[in-house]
């Protein structure tokens, strides 16, 4: 079969990719040889997420039947049978999309044959142009018995409540996971080589670190693994048993069998793009995780699909990181956006003293901005139950090159979580008038 483009991947970018080159009349081949939605819908945010909403109303619930004198307890059967009906439906739908953009779909494993060629199951493939949108895969430390642990992506997907876990890797996803199981009532120890979220601001690391001590979250940093025995995890500060023993240490991209006949360019992290998402091969695209970038996200994904797909139609589109948001979806959440080496100079305002806040009783928290020499907002960083809505706004700052200036003259609706942004700016210029002036340092 012939076809215009073939796409390798019906994930988070590969989706996206296809549907805008189907939909604008370019005949489309997708090959998936797992499930529609790829890791995103499958094994990694939408599964997560699911539980993380399930953890945080138990816990609110416990939390409040504790100051009323009753004993609540959620029991978790049901909702691990509603997850997986929740990922059925977005992956069906997927499938869908793309088929509905008039796209066509292959099940099965693709592999690079020569020049302009792809083979499925027996089948083959031409193209006119490629887009290789395979993904990552978890790639799992090379401790003695690591095979008797889960990934991160099978975390996710547990069918129970282990009575103890270990979790191995204190990256977003690992934080996630070690807060979700233990305020879902497993006894839950949390391992790092260096410390929790080292990527990330101070604040926000001890902010998520006072979080998984409330939640009970035993968290030890500085560990060597020495080894996975049964149940156990023998480290260099002793020894920690779970009965899940999970590792979130990071990713390895998924290049395809056959790929070296494509002739690209490539490192350990992925294959190498500019930011219109071209190759070294004229003919090849590369979107999503297998690209060697850092902020490996499917928004990013999606974004770098669309991209791909209008620049293969004749335009020269390019995919700005800088606006890029990422969501730890711990509770609270914490959202970061832009680059906080661009900052001179920073401001924070506390959720706390926002009406909203107030009223809703969710008073933990912070919006914090950076400006650069020129007055630019060039970062942003959120602390709320509703992180994940909030930094949104903050990435259209940036993303529109606005200046603190312009922020702190807008209005945003009054009582919202969200004015925490125009009054962090407002701090810029002495007009943050919603807070009292000596809480100026919170
Ligand atoms: C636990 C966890 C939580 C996460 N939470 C979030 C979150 O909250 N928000 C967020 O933005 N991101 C999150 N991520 C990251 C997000 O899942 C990825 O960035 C996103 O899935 C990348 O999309 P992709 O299309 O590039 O790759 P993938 O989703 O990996 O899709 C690649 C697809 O290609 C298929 N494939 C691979 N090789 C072949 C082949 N040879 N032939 C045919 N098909 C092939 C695979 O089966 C897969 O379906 C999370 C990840 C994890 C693990």
């Amino acid at each position: 079969m012939r076809y215009d483009a073939v796409v390798i991947g019906g994930g988070s970018a590969g989706y996206v990719v296809a549907s805008v080159l189907a939909r604008n009349g370019i005949r489309t081949a997708v090959v998936e040889k797992k499930a529609f939605g790829g890791v995103c819908v499958n094994s990694g945010c939408i599964p997560s997420i699911f539980l993380s909403d399930i953890s945080f109303l138990s816990s609110r619930l416990q939390e409040i039947g504790y100051y009323k004198g009753l004993n609540v307890s959620v029991s978790p059967g049901e909702f691990f049978k509603k997850r997986d009906e929740v990922v059925q439906y977005l992956s069906e739908a997927g499938r869908k999309l793309v088929e509905d953009a008039g796209a066509e779909v292959y099940m099965g494993e693709a592999i690079i044959e020569d020049k302009g060629k792809v083979s499925v199951d027996g089948k083959t493939l031409e193209y006119d142009k490629l887009f290789l949108a395979t993904g990552s895969v978890p790639l799992p430390p090379k401790y003695p018995g690591i095979d008797r642990a889960i990934s991160e992506d099978e975390a996710v997907n547990l069918r129970s409540v282990p009575s103890s876990m270990v979790v191995i890797g204190g990256g977003f996803a690992g934080v996630e996971i070690a807060q979700i199981y233990a305020r879902l009532g497993a006894k839950v120890s949390l391992l790092t080589r260096s410390r929790i979220l080292k990527e990330y601001a101070e604040d926000v690391r001890s902010v998520i670190a006072e979080a998984l001590d409330w939640d009970g979250v035993e968290v030890r940093e500085n560990v060597e693994v020495r080894e996975v025995k049964d149940e156990r995890v023998v480290t260099n500060k002793g020894i920690f048993e779970g009965e899940v023993v999970v590792y979130a240490t990071g990713r390895s991209p998924a290049f395809p069998k056959g790929m070296e006949r494509l002739e690209l360019i490539s490192s350990e992290n992925g294959i190498c793009v500019n930011r219109r998402m071209e190759t070294s091969n004229p003919k090849v695209y590369a979107v999503g995780d297998v690209v060697n970038k850092r902020k490996k996200v499917a928004h990013t994904a999606m974004l770098e699909g669309i991209v791909a797909g209008l620049n293969a139609l004749g335009a020269r589109e390019e995919v700005d990181y800088l606006h890029v948001p990422q969501v730890i979806y711990t509770d609270p959440q914490v959202g970061i956006v832009g680059d906080f080496n661009l900052a001179v100079k920073t401001e924070k305002f506390p959720l706390s003293a926002t009406s909203r806040a107030t009223v809703s009783g969710f008073r933990e928290g912070y919006v914090k901005l950076g400006v650069d020499e020129n007055g630019k907002v060039v970062y942003g960083e959120v602390v709320s139950n509703v992180a994940e809505e909030i930094v949104n706004a903050i990435s259209l700052a940036i993303r529109t090159g606005m200046t603190v200036k312009d922020l702190a003259m807008t209005a945003f609706v009054h009582p919202s979580l969200s004015e925490a942004i125009v009054n962090a700016a407002r701090s810029f210029y002495n007009l943050d008038v919603d807070r009292f002036r000596r809480m100026k340092n919170d």
